[in-house]
């Protein structure tokens, strides 16, 4: 199969794919091409919470155990066509422009044009293409492949890149979340009958203590980790009262408090201490903790890695990925990927040509060296 990488770039990237929509047609498309390749095919669909349909696509080539798989998903956040042509892909200054040009359709076209240059009969170990929906409202699309493929579950990858645009630096580790979701309940009444209990003045105690284990996360290193910039933990509170009328109690409050786990800092003590404060003021509450992504720079993966892009060192971000969830199927897993994620998300995202042809010789590298 004779694939180009900038012109699958930009085809991909005219097939809008806005979360909000279903990726059925993309899905169809990048399907077809795994079939053409020789790969044998496992479709997961969902419905999402608004009724779209959803596919991931995982693609495997070649036989044996363990192999390498390539993580990537197809939506793509919306397009802001009022302020730019998003889904008109055009070069410019040797880039290419265009909403998911980065984020992260130009690295998907690459790991798919890698594995398409591979004869697959000389591989030992199998290559993956994983391919989810929904990575951008909640990493919906791997938390279903995480429970639903049966092709994962039988031979699951010894190792993993997922291919979120990274510079083409080599990421070992990204932090993970946890926190929890307080619901406080009142009683509506009218102010002016002093009859309603509020829920705000009930959550209020709770949203304090939360000030102060804000300042807390910050200031005591215990909660922090220096491998990472920065090493604090990004705790976050946001509240609503459902635009409660300013002469009504409000009846229902929720506040959400969350923080980025990582390997070094206390998470699951940071957490308890969330959910005991809601515990004592009586509120409801639902903790959760997603552990950070973190393979050892030791690693095979990390060194053919390393290896492919000529010694370059690995690092960590702060950002997270899909692999949040895949790390449940694929032990070992790095961030690496042409493009930046400075400019994902804008009415300019861009990826250099250049680093998206030197992606697909990167990938390449590491197949030969990980399952050849
Ligand atoms: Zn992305």
């Amino acid at each position: 199969m004779n694939l180009n990488v900038i012109e699958l770039t930009k085809t991909l990237i005219e097939m809008r794919s806005v979360s909000q929509d279903s990726n059925g047609p993309i899905s169809d498309y990048l399907q077809a091409i795994l079939e053409e390749m020789g790969c044998e095919i496992e479709r997961l669909e969902y419905t999402d919470p608004n009724g779209e349909l959803k596919v991931n696509v995982i693609g495997r080539l070649g036989a044996g155990t363990g192999g390498l798989a390539f993580c990537s998903h197809s939506d793509t956040v919306p397009g802001q066509e009022v302020d730019w042509p998003a889904f008109e892909p055009e070069i410019k200054d040797s880039k290419l422009y265009g909403r998911g040009s980065c984020d992260m359709k130009g690295p998907l076209a690459a790991t798919i044009v890698a594995a398409s240059q591979i004869d697959p009969k000389k591989l030992k170990k199998p290559i993956y293409i994983l391919i989810t929906a929904d990575e951008e409202i909640g990493l919906l699309g791997a938390k279903h492949v995480t429970e639903k493929s049966e092709m994962l579950k039988k031979d699951r990858p010894m190792y993993g890149v997922i291919a979120e645009p990274t510079e083409m630096i080599p990421v070992y580790a990204h932090k993970g979340g946890a926190g929890a979701t307080v619901t406080s309940h009142g009683v509506a009444a009218h102010s002016s009958t002093d009859k309603g209990i509020s829920a705000n003045f009930k959550l209020a105690r709770f949203m304090a203590e939360m000030a102060d284990l804000r300042d807390l996360s910050m200031r005591d290193p215990i909660y922090q980790d220096d491998e990472f910039d920065p090493p604090t933990n990004g705790f976050n509170m946001v509240m609503s009262d459902f635009d409660t009328a300013g002469n009504v109690t409000a009846p229902k409050a929720v506040c959400r408090v969350g923080f980025r786990t990582m390997p070094k800092a206390a998470n699951e003590e940071l957490l308890d201490l969330i959910c005991k404060a809601a515990e004592k003021y009586e509120l409801e509450f639902n903790g959760r903790m997603a552990d950070p992504l973190y393979v050892s720079t030791d690693s095979p993966l990390v060194g053919a890695a390393v290896a492919a892009l000529d010694g370059r060192k690995p690092e960590t971000v702060s950002y997270g990925t899909d692999g949040i969830y895949l790390k449940n199927m694929i032990p070992q897993m790095v961030v690496l990927g042409p493009g930046s994620i400075g400019v994902a998300h804008t009415i300019e995202e861009h990826i250099p040509l250049s680093e998206l042809e030197q992606a697909v010789t990167v990938y390449r590298s590491m197949i030969q060296q990980l399952c050849m």
